[in-house]
């Protein structure tokens, strides 16, 4: 990681933050357990950092996509026993299997192949092993289709070779809380659990799902999304903090007048005489190159418009209606903060909070606030 004085941005993030927004979600879910997703680095905030975080805040229920992500956080927790645990959501690939028992991750099975697979090493291991099974809804991505289901339901002698620690489903529209869709899911999912034979635990719920209300919670929630401060429902409100600040370093300022224009592709042409800023953070950094012309960065409360088009490891503000001294070489400018949400920067790009996030990277020097060991 880069130290502060070589680093062009630095990136804070504040788990006592996270540890907030947990709390708000747990309050929300009324006694539910609530877990954590913490997939592609806990979106980009750090896996381990966040993870050892939310155990401290109590929780044991961790979500990733990856394989290596749950070796990962098993060996980020190993001080803190197997109290913790790991499920991960693409399921155990074939020949994983012993591995996963070993590292004791808990696999979400998505298809009817894979709960066979999932019976069989349980039978290899002498006792039925912990998964949670997936049934898609509506969502056409991962999980039990309906074809599979079916058959399924028809046979389920294949579930008494596992030992099932909850049924799920995910939503494909729960950040619309109108939406008639979030209705169908959590129907079809009873109608399944209705008919199975075994009275399973039940999670549904990603953030937006917590939002929906108690009809949503069941069991089991695997918020990510709201822990990392962005907003993933219509009905979430500012009771969901900020966790991130992210600030670039002003490299050099300079005066432009009107026969000048800015940038690749000279895409933005000076109308005034101005002053301009040109700040160490590009789109290698996450600074998305949809920002070009579009995006701000804010020194103190001041906003700075981005200019011309961001390229690699730059940006250039117009920085113009600022104090010469506040601008100086040297000076931090912030691109997400309290008042410039990730949400904020996402509209901008025409993209989702998710993304901006994820985006980051690790050019960054990273400051944590809250960690472990403070
Ligand atoms: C990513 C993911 C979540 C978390 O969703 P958020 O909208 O970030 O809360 C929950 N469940 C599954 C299956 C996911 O893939």
């Amino acid at each position: 990681m880069p130290r502060p004085h070589h680093a062009g941005g630095i990136l804070t993030v504040d788990l006592n933050k996270i540890a907030e927004n947990y709390g708000r979600l747990k309050s929300l879910l009324n006694g539910v357990t609530c877990g954590a997703v913490v997939k592609a680095d806990a979106y980009g905030l750090g896996l381990s950092e966040v993870s050892q975080r939310l155990f401290r805040e109590g929780c044991r229920d961790f979500f990733v996509a990856l394989t290596d992500e749950g070796l990962s956080l098993r060996q980020d927790l190993r001080e803190n026993g197997s109290s913790a645990r790991i499920y991960v959501l693409n399921g155990v690939e074939r020949g994983a299997e012993d591995l996963f028992v070993e590292r004791d991750l808990i696999p979400v099975l998505n298809q009817l192949d894979e709960i066979k697979r999932w019976g069989v090493a349980g039978d290899r291991h002498s006792k039925p092993l912990p998964a949670i099974v997936n049934f898609d809804t509506g969502m056409a991505r991962l999980g039990l289709d309906t074809l599979e289901t079916d058959k399924l339901l028809a046979d389920q002698s294949h579930l008494s070779a596992i030992d099932v620690r909850y049924i799920m489903s995910h939503l494909a529209c729960s950040d619309e809380s109108d939406n008639e869709l979030n209705n169908q899911q959590n129907n079809k999912l009873k109608d399944i659990s209705d008919k199975l034979d075994k009275d399973y635990s039940v999670s549904l719920s990603n953030s937006g799902g917590v939002f929906l209300g108690p009809e949503y919670h069941y069991q089991l929630a695997r918020p990510g999304a709201a822990l990392y401060g962005i907003k993933s429902s219509d009905l979430q409100t500012n009771q969901i903090a900020q966790v991130v600040r992210l600030q670039g370093k002003i490299l050099q300022t300079r005066f432009v007048d009107t026969n000048m224009t800015v940038g690749y592709g000279a895409t933005h042409s000076v109308i005034r005489n101005s002053r301009l800023a040109t700040v160490a953070l590009g789109y290698g950094d996450g600074l998305f190159r949809a920002l070009s012309n579009r995006g701000s960065g804010y020194i103190g409360e001041h906003r700075a418009p981005i200019v011309g088009r961001v390229s690699m490891d730059l940006v250039t503000l117009d920085v113009t209606d600022i104090p010469e001294q506040e601008t100086a070489p040297g000076v931090m400018v912030d691109f997400l903060t309290q008042h410039h949400t990730v949400d904020d920067l996402a509209r901008d790009a025409g993209t989702i909070g998710y993304e901006v996030l994820t985006a980051l990277g690790n050019r960054y020097h990273r400051r944590y606030i809250g960690g472990i060991s403070a």
